[in-house]
Parts: C-alpha cells; structure tokens; sequence
C-alpha cells in the first residue's frame, strides 16, 4: 500500500510499504477515506524527535472497516468509523476511569499513553496511508453514519475537536463565564469553539497570525493580536481589569517567541497565569515544551520551564494538563455533528490527494498559502 514515511528532517515521501494485517483477534483493519496532517506531526517532520527514517505518519484518521478479527464483536466489516488518536485497551485502570488518553497497557514501554504513527508515543504505524491496522477495535472505533456526509468534520473527532473539548474540561470552563484560548491553530480555535458551544459568555483568542484570528471572530470569539502587545494586559482591559474566569493554552509545542524571533516555550503559561483572575482555572491541552534529544532551546533538552509558580500559588488557580480522552467524548461531540450543532470543519484549510502529502508537509510547516489544517484523502487521485 502506499503510505506517508519519513526520511529526514522536513522530507517526507509517498512510498510503497507492506499492508498492515490482523495481528490480535481484537483487531481490525480500515481503508481510510481522510486522514489529518497534525501540529504533532510537523514537529517530528522538523526531526526534533528520535524518529527514525520509515516511519509511517498519521493519528487523525477515518475509514471504512476492510477486515475483522475474530475476537471483534461490535464491529462490522463495511462499517464507517473514527478513530481517536490515542489507542485505549479499555479495560485497564486508566481506561475503566474515562482517562483513555493515558491508558496503562499500550504502549511498548509501559508508559502511560500510545498513539499512532510516532516512536515517541508508540504503539502502531500512522494512518496517512491506504490501510491501518487498529487495535482494541471495540473500544477504538467511534461508529459514524454510513456515507460520506460531513467527512471533514467526522475526522476531526480523532483528534482536534476532542482536544480543544478537553482544554475546556480541564479549565473547567462553565457557562456564562470568561474564557481566553492562547493558540488559534486548529487545537485553539476548536478550544474557542468549544467553549462557545459551552456556554462561555466571552471568548478570547490570542494569536499573532491574522488570518487565524478573523476565523477566530468569525466564530464569535475576540481576537486578541499578541503582536500589537501584551495580551494579558490586552484582555484584562478588555475585562474591567478582572482577566478570564478561564484560560486554555493551545499553542502547543514550539512556541514562537512573542517577538515572533525564536522560542520561548514558557511564554504562554506565564501569560496565562497572568490573564485568569484569582481562583480561575487553566487547560494545557498541548505540550509547551518536550524532551528533546537535542534542545533547540536551552529549556527544551530536559523538558523544564521556568514557570510564576508564585502568581500561580497566590491566585489559587487550578491548571489542568495532559493528552485528551477522547472516549470521553467523541460520541457525544459526533452526535453534535450529526445533528447540525457543530461543524467543526471550518478548521480545514485544504483537502489533498495522499500523493500531495510532501509539499502539504512543507507548506504546513513553513504556514504559508494558508495551509493550517490538512486533509489527505488517500483513495483520490
Ligand atoms: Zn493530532
Ligand atoms: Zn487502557
């Protein structure tokens, strides 16, 4: 089959690889009709990760079942599903509590957490390919209904659209309440997205790019320019002096500095503490920082900020942090879809060929010609 793969840094190529086939009796195998290009991927695209040359790329994807092992009991060979990022077992302790993002049995290593398509994460090939072997397909596929109606919002439902939920959730954002979102790439602008359909009575989204931020107001959030100066400052002027009830952090990993020259991982947290008034909450559902094995930046190397812990512990706010759970709620955001109230797809900036896939990687991490969010479709063209 043919399959996105990795080469060297900012190379990848559209080569030949073996199909995936059963492996467990729980597992299936899906002919992906969409599959997403993700910030996550350009990150190991850039090669700041251990990734090795043939790795096939992928974790955002959506098909139609081809093959079904004999242990699989609610999924049906010709059935349309999603599947989430994250691989959950289901029936680990992680799992049975709803945390099926740091489920404790899927990856090699034994730590908590695995996803497809990166050795960072573990523990199977990426789906930007013709087929994908899923395991735990029980628990992993979200059915969908058949067709092709709204195929690029379905997709999202792997991994953005619950993500940006999730940065929500952790803030605990409530309704009627104030909510800055740092990051209007797909993560943020889903997160403002979702805090609107929440409820939220105003939403704040900084960012420095402005063609992120007229889709930012275009969903009825306030764009917050960080380039015209401190967007603390910016929303607490606009709040009464107050700041946020809420704050989300989705500018994910690297982050450019605010003089838009290098990086400056610990920016957006300490923006954040400074933005959401006392007692308020935060959401971190992106990294702002990783181990890396060789720091780009100083702090990077050991995966280590620099944080106001001082501000933080004063102003009594709560942070939450981590990788979505997506089984938590991709059903219910999938019905959002299905029944009109969401349409998440206005993320989507292009639809491509799978064979497109090496100019959508440059072009996406290089952010020009408005590429943000990509959609390979590997059965066109
Ligand atoms: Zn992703
Ligand atoms: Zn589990």
């Amino acid at each position: 089959m043919r399959a996105v793969v990795y080469q060297e840094p900012f190379q990848v190529a559209v080569q030949e690889v073996p199909d995936p086939h059963i492996e467990q009796p729980n597992d299936v195998i899906v002919r992906i009709t969409s599959t997403c290009i993700c910030g996550t991927d350009l990150y190991v695209y850039g090669g700041r990760t251990a990734a090795q040359p043939g790795t096939v790329f992928g974790h955002e994807n959506l098909g139609i079942v081809e093959e079904v092992g004999a242990g699989v009991i609610t999924v049906e060979q010709g059935d349309r599903v999603v599947v989430p990022f994250t691989v959950a077992c289901g029936f680990c302790r992680n799992c049975r509590a709803g945390s099926t993002g740091s489920c404790l049995t899927v990856h090699p290593s034994g730590r908590a957490g695995g996803a497809y398509g990166s050795v960072t994460t573990g523990p199977g090939a990426g789906g930007q390919a013709e087929y994908l072997r899923v395991p735990y397909a029980d628990v992993n596929c979200l059915p969908l209904p058949p067709g092709t109606q709204h195929e690029s919002d379905y997709v999202l439902l792997a991994d953005v659209f619950p993500s940006g939920y999730h940065g929500c959730e952790l803030a605990g954002v409530s309704p009627g309440e104030t909510v800055a979102v740092y990051g209007a790439g797909p993560v943020g602008l889903m997160a403002a997205y979702c805090a609107l359909l929440c409820g939220a009575s105003r939403v704040f989204v900084v960012d420095r790019v402005p063609e992120r931020l007229a889709t930012a107001r275009d969903i009825g959030a306030v764009a917050v320019d960080s380039s015209t100066g401190d967007p603390a400052q910016q929303i607490k002027d606009l709040t009464g002096g107050e700041g946020t009830d809420k704050g989300v952090g989705a500018v994910g990993f690297p982050i450019t500095a605010g003089t838009g020259e290098g990086e400056e991982p610990v920016t957006v947290l300490n923006q954040l503490v400074q933005t959401v008034r006392p007692t308020g909450g935060l959401g971190v559902p992106a990294p702002c920082v990783r181990c890396e094995p060789v720091g780009v930046v100083a702090d990077a190397e050991p995966g280590t900020l620099l944080v106001a812990v001082d501000t933080l512990f004063e102003k009594g706010l709560r942070v939450g942090t981590g990788r979505a759970d997506v089984k938590r709620y991709d059903r219910q955001l999938r019905d959002l879809i299905t029944e009109g109230r969401a349409t998440p797809s206005f993320v989507v900036s292009h639809e491509l060929p799978l064979d497109e896939a090496p100019v959508a990687y440059q072009k996406a991490d290089q952010r020009v010609d408005g590429y943000t969010k990509v959609v390979l479709k590997p059965d066109a063209g």
